[in-house]
């Protein structure tokens, strides 16, 4: 393994805190963010003698200004043990509107500065396997999968595995997805929002000079949204949903966390997106978990179960 790095040949856990800008046209602009550095940040929570402070630590912490460079900065590693045969998960999880697909994919109107995590990575995939080329040969091949309500559903129907041999390439495929996405949307109002939008890249590359294949994978994972609705107000299939991604998420959660405490058993089997991303977490897979949250003093419940959440995890 000529590439590796002692440090790649571990698995590992690392979970990044992204904070949401306020956007323009909101009423409001009080913030739940007491103050964050590095891998702090505190929180003003409600608390019955005014308010408290929470305080949380993570790998990472964004705040609201960092570019999608920025986030990118450090993740090159993560993208060469792909190259070098390792399995990979990036998941953005946070409530709805607190910038997943964001950091994940960039906003709708996206700029070469504003792509997110998934053209990222691919991009530098397909750069350093350019660099590689004298010593390696790699196909890579992408595939969409959508979970929801606990099924899988392909959103490039008639090809699930596509090949892929540059960024271009891919940028066409997800355009693609999405639209086949939010054709299914129409119906019952932002499904994505209750959906987990998983891209996966399957990595093989043939040592030139032995003949040796490797096989590596990396899941991008745009996960459903967290907020926890009031049963109370929703009924049939809304109800239906929320008990699937809470299900899924709170399964997600416990294999993380049960990985992270390096337990033996890890319970894989409870939820589709466990089950699906298995071989690609734990053993000496790498996960990265963006947690986001909003900014907004109205958000600080989600805030708060969200960065709980994230601290089980980290
Ligand atoms: P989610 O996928 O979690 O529901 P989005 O990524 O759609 O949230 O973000 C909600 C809105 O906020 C979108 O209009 C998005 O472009 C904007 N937004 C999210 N994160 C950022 C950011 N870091 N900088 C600027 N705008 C952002
Ligand atoms: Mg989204």
């Amino acid at each position: 393994r000529l590439y590796n790095e002692v440090q790649d040949l571990k698995g590992s856990i690392r979970v990044y805190c992204r904070v949401r800008p306020f956007l323009s046209g909101n009423s409001s602009f009080i913030s739940s963010i007491e103050h964050f550095e590095e891998g702090n940040i505190t929180i003003r929570a409600p608390s019955k003698h005014g308010k408290g402070l929470k305080s949380f630590s993570f790998n990472k912490v964004f705040g609201p200004s960092a570019t999608q460079a920025e986030v990118f900065s450090d993740m090159e590693p993560l993208i060469r043990s792909v190259l070098d045969g390792y399995n990979v998960c990036i998941f953005a999880y946070g409530q709805t509107g607190s910038g997943k697909t964001f950091t994940m994919s960039g906003p709708k109107d996206l700029t070469e500065q504003s792509q997110g995590v998934n053209y990222r990575s691919l991009g530098d995939l397909f750069y350093l396997a350019e660099q590689r080329k004298d010593t390696f040969r790699y196909d890579v091949a992408v595939q969409m999968i959508e979970i929801y309500n606990e099924q899988n559903g392909l959103n490039v129907p008639e090809a699930s595995l596509v090949p892929v041999s540059s960024t271009s390439d891919v940028i066409h495929l997800m355009n693609i997805g999405h639209r086949n996405r939010a054709v299914g949307a129409t119906a019952l109002n932002d499904r994505s929002s209750r959906s987990h939008s998983c891209l996966t890249v399957h990595v093989q590359g043939r040592d030139l000079t032995t003949g040796n294949i490797l096989r590596g994978c990396m899941h991008l994972v745009d996960l459903a949204g967290s907020e926890r609705v009031d049963k109370s107000e929703v009924t049939g299939d809304r109800l239906k949903e929320a008990q699937h991604i809470n299900k899924s998420l709170s399964a997600l959660g416990d294999v993380i966390a049960s990985l992270a405490q390096k337990n033996a058993h890890v319970p894989y089997r409870n939820s589709k997106l466990t089950q699906l991303l298995q071989d690609s977490l734990g053993g000496q897979a790498k996960t990265l978990m963006f947690v986001h949250i909003s900014p907004e003093a109205e958000a600080v419940g989600e805030t708060l179960s969200t960065l709980k959440f994230a601290e089980r995890v980290a």
